[in-house]
């Protein structure tokens, strides 16, 4: 387009800025990119999503965060997903599921979203704070990172894979007859007690204050099984091991500071996870602790159009398996919910041959 200033009365100043306004709208139309469905996440959710997505025709953009992959990159055996008989390790499956998304052509970036505005009728998301993403559809795959007690000697056995891990139903298997510690006083320490000691030839369960958190039917479950014994009180001094795997922990009476060393190959913490879903805040529900609400069934949130899947909106089963159910849901929702704005884009039947 030509644009004339001949005839145009104004100062020399104002055609000036009027140009560099112009010039900024050009650059802004530039740098903003339109997607119709943006993934945010690498985990097996979001790159489940990206496979039926890609499949359905819906050109999927994904990016993967700071930990390509997912929290199955921190495990070394992964033995329950379906398909995988003699096990594999969380790196190399999730680098499969990557190649998987890959072949069908989805877009799978580097870059970490650091804010979205969900509130007008197009869905915009920040990369890096600075690339702007206009999307039609927004899949959030973001998960959730358990937390840990934080001490060095857990980081150094969670890191070597030796003996620290935040998931029973994950781990647990790996110390059949064995004698394992877990943390924690709430519903879900309760449960991954219970479920270790089906598992474990004994359970010691460290609980910080003098009781319970968690529900009196859950801690009455723990409390009538032979082999959990509960110490309360008790806080984790150290985790010991032979620099390899760990032999036992060292737990102290916050009471009356005594020390005491408890042998264990297993340490496991129940002390909670942490959502990662804080940029949504103000714009999708969330519950008390940050998970993200969905409609029950389905992957859609209060939002049309931003659909959730994975452990970001997952606090009861929080595994890799579920994670992927739901990215498999969030796309097919997301397609559907294109075909009903827009009559050319047909819901693909390629999604469920
Ligand atoms: C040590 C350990 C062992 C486990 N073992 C098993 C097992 O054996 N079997 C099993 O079924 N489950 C296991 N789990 C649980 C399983 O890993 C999770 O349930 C599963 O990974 C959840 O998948 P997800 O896709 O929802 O999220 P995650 O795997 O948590 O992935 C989240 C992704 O989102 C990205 N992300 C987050 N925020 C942003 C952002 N702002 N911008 C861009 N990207 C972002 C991250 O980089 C990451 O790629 C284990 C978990 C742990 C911690």
């Amino acid at each position: 387009m030509i644009i004339s200033f001949d005839n145009f009365n104004a100062s020399f100043e104002s055609k000036i800025l009027l140009l560099l306004r112009l010039k900024l709208i050009v650059i802004m139309s530039d740098t903003i990119e339109k997607v119709k469905c943006l993934i945010i996440g690498s985990g097996p959710a979001g790159y489940t999503a990206a496979i039926y997505a890609a499949r359905a025709n819906m050109k999927p953009v994904l990016y993967q965060g700071t930990q390509p992959g997912g929290q199955l990159t921190t495990t070394n055996e992964v033995e329950n997903f379906p398909g995988y008989p003699d096990g594999i390790t969380g790196p190399e499956m999730m680098l499969e599921l990557q190649k998987q998304a890959e072949r069908f052509e989805t877009d799978v970036r580097d870059g970490w979203v650091t804010k979205v505005d969900f509130s007008g009728d197009v869905h915009k998301v920040w990369v890096n704070e600075t690339k702007e993403i206009h999307c039609d559809t927004v899949i959030i795959s973001t998960g959730a990172s358990a937390k840990y007690l934080g001490l060095d000697s857990e980081q150094k056995y969670l890191k070597l894979g030796g003996g620290v891990s935040a998931c029973a139903v994950c781990d647990g298997f790996f110390y059949r007859n064995q004698e394992v510690v877990i943390v924690g006083a709430g519903d879900s320490a309760c449960e991954e007690a219970h479920y270790l000691s089906k598992l474990c030839k004994k359970v010691t369960m460290l609980v910080r204050r003098d009781e319970f958190r968690a529900s009196k039917i859950m801690a009455n479950r723990v409390k009538n099984t032979p082999n959990i014994e509960i110490l309360f009180n008790t806080e984790t001094d150290e985790v010991l091991g032979d620099g390899q795997v760990v032999t036992g922990v060292r737990a102290f009476n916050n009471k009356t500071n005594e020390k005491h060393v408890i042998p264990a190959t297993g340490f496991f913490v129940a002390i909670g996870h942490k959502p990662n879903t804080d940029i949504f805040k103000g714009f999708l529900n969330l519950d008390e602790t940050g998970y993200i609400i969905n409609v029950p069934g389905t992957s859609k949130t209060n939002i049309e159009g931003v659909f959730v899947s994975g452990d970001a909106a997952d606090h009861v089963y929080r595994q890799a398996v579920t994670a992927a159910g739901t990215g498999c849901m969030a796309a097919l929702d997301a397609e559907r919910y294109l075909a009903g704005k827009d009559a050319t884009f047909e819901v693909s039947t390629s999604t469920y041959n």
